[in-house]
Order: C-alpha cells, then structure tokens, then sequence
C-alpha cells in the first residue's frame, strides 16, 4: 500500500514538474522567426556564401595563393591566376586570382578555406538561399562573390578606365 502512495506521489510530481516547464514555455516570448516574410536572424559567425574581400583601396585582397583550395576538404574551389601588371592591377600581391569559382553541390561550409588564407580575401557572408533545382546555378564566380568597392576607393582598374573615357 505505502508503494503505491509513493508511486502516485512521485507520479505527480513529474507531471507537476513538466507542467512547470510548459506554463514557464507558455509565458516566454516567441523566438519563433517569420521567415520568409522577414530577415531571418543570423549569428555574426554564420558561415553562408562566401565573400571575396577588398582591401581599402578597392584592391582585391586574393593573391591567388591557392592554400584556400588546397585546405578544401571538398576539392569545390576552382582558382586561374594571372600576373599583376603595370597596366593592370587587381590585388596587392604579384598575382591575383582571374578566376575564382566554389561549386556550392559540393561545399560543407567548414570554413578551412576561410581559415587557410593568409590574406583574409575569404570570409563567410550571410548568404545562405543557394537552394536550386538546377545544379550548375550552384558553382558561384567571382563576380557572384566578390565585395563591393568600398565608397571613396578608386582601384587601379577603375582609375584607368576612368581616365580612358576621359580621353
Ligand atoms: S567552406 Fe569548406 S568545403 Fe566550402 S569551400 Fe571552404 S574549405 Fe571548401
Ligand atoms: S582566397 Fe586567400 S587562400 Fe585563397 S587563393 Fe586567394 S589569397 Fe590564397
């Protein structure tokens, strides 16, 4: 008989404890988010769809180093590099990347690529609507990821097209 009074008092006292957590749940705001209707809230470290740094300047932060694609646990970072000139300057080292391509089919977002560059050229962004019915649309260029020049900065590149329509 005393088993059976303790096993309905131990009984309640679950129920009553888990009733606690949902009254307390009830009573807590909604973190629920309204996404797609609005911005979804992203942590700063989210790591989305990359992004290809500038420095100050304007200047494409990339060397084309290649430690990015050789870190890549995937084999998804496609690079072409070109020499720097003095006609044509894209980043700060001697090369820069003239193509640089991530096939998002295949991209884990580890961020070792982000992590292997001795430049800081390559972050995460907080881009993540990559989804697709198409796969190609998935491997994202550089134009796709490459920073904005900042306001006031005028590259090298962007300085000589100005002055040749000037002329
Ligand atoms: S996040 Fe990882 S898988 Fe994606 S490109 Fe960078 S190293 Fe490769
Ligand atoms: S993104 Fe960084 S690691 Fe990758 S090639 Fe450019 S400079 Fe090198």
């Amino acid at each position: 008989m005393a088993n059976i009074i303790g096993d309905v008092f131990s009984a309640a006292a679950a129920v009553a404890k888990g009733m606690s957590v949902t009254m307390k749940e009830m009573m807590s705001p909604t973190v629920t988010e309204n996404y797609p209707d609005e911005p979804p809230k992203l942590q700063e470290r989210f790591r989305g769809v990359h992004v290809l740094q500038r420095d100050e300047n304007g200047m494409e932060k990339c060397v084309a180093c290649f430690l990015c694609s050789a870190a890549c646990p995937s084999n998804c970072i496609y690079i072409e590099a070109a020499e720097n000139t003095d006609k044509l300057r894209i980043s700060g080292g001697e090369r820069y990347a003239k193509v640089y391509n991530i096939d998002y089919n295949r991209c884990i977002f580890c961020g070792y690529c982000v992590e292997a560059c001795p430049t800081d050229a390559i972050t995460h962004g907080h881009g993540f609507e990559v989804a697709s019915y198409n796969t190609s649309t998935l491997v994202l260029t550089k134009d796709d990821m490459l920073a904005p020049i900042p306001p006031g900065a005028k590259p090298p590149v962007i300085r000589e097209l100005a002055e040749a329509s000037a002329h």
